[in-house]
């Protein structure tokens, strides 16, 4: 990889002139934390930028720049930045107290606002990441089927715990992860999706496999795209099988749909991951689904049907000051258009940057469903039509790689210093705070982008 802050290129330089501070206190938190960061994302080359406040779709460097915010709290932002009926239901609970240590009725409120939205939800178990509701939906499928065995898909994330760290590009490269037990590694598939028919009878020979897990749009929540043709497959065989799907909707659930995946392709799966939108910006999860299943938590379904649940604990498991953002973010997406507009600004921007790259004889293309925004940026020169792109009609071979052209570390700084911020994948996404004018104005943004990125013939 170039080390950026070894070269001489005007964007580095004009992203440096913008940003001191921020360089100043990269420089302290290398002394504190392995690469200066506190999340693998957050890294940028030659150093990343602190931000000092956010609001609707804005966020302020603490050098006073301002950026349209496409990151959107790694996903967790389906409203914008401190809405105010966020803010007013977590302001009314902090003064209450941020943990009673006891059973409370947001909580409730909470599941309940689950099971109402999330068409599979028959029972729910709050936990306090993204991470922790796949190992939990993990464990109550081996538990439930007595069985070993895990099938995942090459690059679908699912949080950074062992059975799923290793096999995905955003940990490892696809490789193995120092520190997973090669015991774990044993008892995990990962299979390609690409290859429907090898998926279809490892399914319907293997005969330990407890649970299929995928993020049911595809890698990415959709950067590499899966048709709903291979979703339904893997119901009809999972059912047949008796194995348990899982849909990770960490990222899908309430942005997809208000129902995430499952709601918007009418497929059932058997447990749900959820985390993000859910807890409203805050810190939570959740795993929900089938009742049968849940049941191995639930004490007294173990007394009586003889079984050993499974222990759960976790101090902050739906903590009410999540709890309460959770809450009036859930009633949002039920009640009002939030997603739908989320949505309607991701297809404008689309669109507005396909203009721009066509415009601008760049042949790369923007693409993605619902409020999710991604870029192909054609590392080998393939010739598309960024306005007619289809990104379900190509081979997988074509985003299933870690390439992205060897100029997106440079248009990420080009846009950060033409005031817009987007995710390292490169990727975006919309929130209903986002306004037509903000999609006007990122589309300026990417034509300066790539005009700085020509001018010093990084294009
Ligand atoms: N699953 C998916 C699809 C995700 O995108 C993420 C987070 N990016 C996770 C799981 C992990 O969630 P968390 O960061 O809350 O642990």
């Amino acid at each position: 990889m170039t080390d950026l802050s070894l070269t001489n290129s005007p964007i580095v330089a004009a992203y440096r002139s913008r940003t001191p501070t921020s360089a100043k206190l990269f420089d302290d938190a290398l002394e504190v934390f392995p690469s200066g960061v506190v999340h693998d994302s957050r890294k940028l080359d030659p150093y990343p930028t602190y931000v000092e406040r956010a609001e609707g779709s804005r966020k302020w460097d603490v050098d006073g720049n301002e950026y349209i915010d496409y990151f959107g709290g790694h996903g967790s932002l389906l409203l914008g930045h401190a809405h105010p009926t966020l803010l007013a239901a977590v302001e009314g609970q902090i003064g209450r107290g941020t943990h009673p240590a006891a059973c409370h009725e947001l909580e409730l409120r909470w599941g309940q606002l689950i099971k109402r939205l999330i068409p599979s939800a028959e029972r729910v178990r709050f936990t306090a990441s993204g991470t922790e509701a796949n190992l939990m939906a993990i464990r109550l499928a081996r538990a439930f089927t007595g069985r070993a065995k895990l099938m995942r898909f090459n690059n679908h994330f699912h949080g950074w715990q062992d059975h799923v760290a290793f096999g995905t590009i955003h940990q490892s490269g696809g490789g193995d992860v120092p520190g997973v037990l090669q015991g774990i590694i044993d008892n995990v598939i990962v299979a390609d999706p690409g290859d429907v028919e090898a998926v279809r009878e490892t399914l319907e020979t293997g005969d330990d496999i407890a649970a299929v897990i995928l993020e049911p749009t595809g890698a990415s929540s959709g950067r590499v795209p899966l048709s709903r043709e291979f979703v339904a497959m893997l119901r009809e065989v999972t059912e047949a099988r008796g194995i348990v799907l899982i849909f990770d909707e960490v990222v899908t659930g309430f942005r997809i749909s208000p129902g995430g995946a499952q709601a918007l392709w009418d497929i059932s799966p058997d447990l749900t991951a959820l985390a993000k939108i859910l807890a409203g910006g805050l810190p939570g999860g959740a795993v929900c689904g089938r009742a049968d299943i849940l049941a191995h938590l639930d004490f007294t379904a173990a007394a009586d049907k003889g079984f050993q649940k499974i222990p759960h604990q976790g101090t902050f498991n739906a903590n009410p000051l999540s709890a309460a953002a959770g809450v009036a973010m859930l009633e949002q997406v039920a009640e009002t258009d939030a997603c739908e507009t989320a949505s309607a600004r991701g297809e404008q921007l689309r669109q507005a940057w396909n203009r721009v790259f066509a415009d601008e004889g760049v042949p790369w293309a923007a693409y993605g469903m619902a409020s999710c925004i991604y870029l192909f940026t054609n590392p080998d020169g393939l010739e598309i039509d960024p306005l007619n792109f289809d990104a379900a009609a190509q081979p997988f071979s074509l985003f299933d790689k870690t390439g992205a052209h060897r100029a997106v570390p440079l248009l990420h700084l080009a846009l950060l210093a033409n005031g817009v911020d987007i995710s390292s994948k490169p990727a975006a996404l919309t929130s209903a705070a986002h306004t037509e004018d903000d999609i006007a104005g990122t589309a300026d943004a990417m034509r300066a982008a790539l005009r700085m990125l020509k001018d010093e013939g990084a294009l």
